[in-house]
């Protein structure tokens, strides 16, 4: 799992600071998991779903505030750095603090992709690329069914 960060770190040298994944603060069973969240957001969180293009809540919102993790509640990303990126899931140019997220190198399906995860549960929430506007040129591609909104205080 270490030489897995270390190969996302080498491939991203402008990401953001990233911690090594270590073992996750919230912990639960596959049973647990299942229990506590929606059909949809277990999909995603737990087995790295990916929800169909312009179908989620989250892709054509524009209110301010806080997009927390579906899974344990951590502040993940703010409105501030949300952007149109046109592919129908909600997009950001980088997480709400350092070490809100992690980033794996995921080569499923034949591509070699960067993955992000909750630092908080391990959770999945979608992947990272280099085509994102500045000031990051980063695009945290994520999922709505990863995400909870928490508005804020007006
Ligand atoms: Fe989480």
């Amino acid at each position: 799992m270490y030489l897995l960060w270390m190969l996302a770190c080498a491939t991203a040298p402008a990401a953001p600071p990233q911690t090594p994944t270590a073992p996750h603060a919230v912990q639960k069973t596959d049973a647990e998991w299942r229990a506590a969240l929606s059909p949809e957001s277990y999909g995603i969180l737990r087995q790295k779903d990916t929800e169909r293009a312009f179908s989620g809540s989250y892709w054509n919102h524009h209110d301010a505030g806080t997009y927390l993790c579906a899974g344990c509640g951590q502040p993940l990303f703010t409105s501030e750095d949300k952007f149109d990126s046109g592919t129908g899931w909600p997009s950001y140019t980088r997480p709400a603090s350092a070490d809100a997220v992690e980033v794996e190198v995921d080569r499923s399906y034949g591509m070699s992709r960067e993955e992000v995860l909750c630092h908080r549960c391990g959770g999945h929430l979608g992947h990272v690329f280099d085509d994102g506007p500045p000031p990051t040129g980063r695009r945290y591609c994520i999922n709505s069914g990863a995400l909870t909104f928490q508005a804020s205080a007006p």
